[in-house]
């Protein structure tokens, strides 16, 4: 039979990679559409960074590398971690992978067994649940209240844990509200976590560097957690290299060692280019990041004023990340002449086809009546694009 494993058949295609895609065809047939579903920066990569991979492409040994990453490399992951985080990951609790994206399918299927529950904060990013439905697990989502900034209290994770939690997945600075946890917050979680030993942490921290107000706090910094937090990071949104394909893992040595096991049937090492790209990233100051992530802030702030006089678009401030995530529920019920709007996803399908505007509906981070919108586009892209959807929106009624 012509189909595909049910495995596949139970899979939702990644929301933001569908919108990208549908953008893409629209745009291919003529059509101005603005794109800002996509969450990459878009700056090019440094140029120290392009030119540490043209030089070491030159050399010509562009072989096989170790499965779980070039020695130097794994070492630069160690130095940083311990340089801008304050953690000890030793190299050999290092492994590199494609992506942070491939890196947090690997923890999910060292970690997860059929039927172990994995908790996961929602708004949650748009493939962490379909990681744990790969791995046969059982998601549990814990909803982050809007009230508080999306994200979750200790009591709630605790009333979320049963015998069968397995692990607790999140992203701070969270894609997609772009809210962080403050240290105090994380330590609450923690003081949680650590009364139930069975449950392993996965800390995705690719926006760590994206963050506009207060330090970066790692889940991992909690003595007590020692030996069961694995911090996700990689190199797509700090240093704009989203198409190099290169992520890591910090963790505890029997999970790097398992990761690498699955690796070595799987993908082997990650590209020996974008490897050592990646060392020359790390290990070079951080001026581009912090030139980055100043214009960031300067359009999450315009973009900010502008949200604010759309009718019916309630938002709040980001702190980190790239992505404003406003409640749109006001517009569901309303009507255009052709179609009436129930849900997020019609209301992106219609601002897509009315205004051009391609935005992500909230129900693929799992919150139903938002949607996102990402700020990793040009300042007059985003005004543009925030007028003609406030036009498109006023024709509803
Ligand atoms: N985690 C989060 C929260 C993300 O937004 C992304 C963006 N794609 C990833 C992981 C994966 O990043 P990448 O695979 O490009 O390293
Ligand atoms: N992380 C980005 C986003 O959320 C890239 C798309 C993806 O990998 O799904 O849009």
């Amino acid at each position: 039979m012509d189909k595909p494993a049910k495995r596949i058949e139970v899979l939702e295609e990644s929301q933001t990679i569908a919108m990208a895609k549908a953008s893409r065809q629209l745009k291919a047939q003529g059509v101005d559409v603005i794109n800002l579903s996509f969450g990459e920066p878009d700056f090019k990569t440094p140029e120290h960074i392009r030119d540490a991979a043209k030089k070491f492409l030159d050399g010509g040994y562009v072989y096989y590398t170790p499965v779980c990453g070039i020695p130097e490399l794994r070492k630069a992951i160690s130095e940083k971690f311990k340089r801008e985080n304050n953690l000890d990951f030793a190299p050999e609790q290092i492994v590199v992978s494609t992506g942070a994206k491939h890196s947090l399918m690997n923890l999910m299927l060292v970690l997860v067994e059929v039927g172990d529950e994995v908790i996961i904060p929602t708004p949650y990013w748009v493939s962490y649940s379909e990681m744990v439905k790969m791995a046969e697990g059982q998601c549990v989502f814990v909803k982050g209240a809007e009230e508080n900034n999306f994200k979750i209290t200790p009591k709630q994770l605790e009333s979320s844990i049963t015998d069968k939690s397995r692990v607790f997945l999140f992203s701070s600075p969270c894609n997609p509200t772009g809210s962080f946890y403050s240290k105090e917050e994380l330590k609450g979680l923690a003081e949680v976590l650590v009364k139930y030993p069975n449950i392993y942490i996965v800390a995705d921290e690719i926006y760590e560097h994206i963050n506009f107000s207060g330090q970066h706090e790692s889940m991992a910094q909690f003595e007590e957690l020692k030996g069961r937090v694995v911090v996700v990071n990689g190199v797509s949104k700090a240093f704009a290299m989203t198409g190099w394909r290169l992520g890591y893992i910090g963790a505890p040595a029997w999970i790097a060692t398992a990761c690498d096991k699955l690796q070595s049937q799987f993908t082997s090492g990650t590209n020996a280019i974008a490897q050592h790209a990646a060392i020359a990233a790390l290990n070079s100051p951080m001026q581009s990041t912090k030139e980055m992530c100043e214009v960031f802030r300067g359009r999450r702030d315009v973009v900010y004023e502008r949200i604010k006089k759309i009718k019916g678009f309630e938002t709040r401030l980001p702190d980190g990340a790239f992505y404003f995530f406003p409640n749109v529920a006001y517009y569901f019920g309303k009507k255009s002449p052709e179609r009436t709007i129930t849900n997020g996803e019609e209301l992106c399908n219609y601002l897509l086809h009315e205004a051009h505007v391609a935005i992500v509906p909230g129900s693929a981070f799992g919150a139903e009546g938002f949607v996102r919108i990402s700020y990793a586009a040009s300042e007059a892209d985003l005004l543009k694009a925030l007028d003609r959807i406030e036009v498109a929106l006023n024709k509803l009624d």
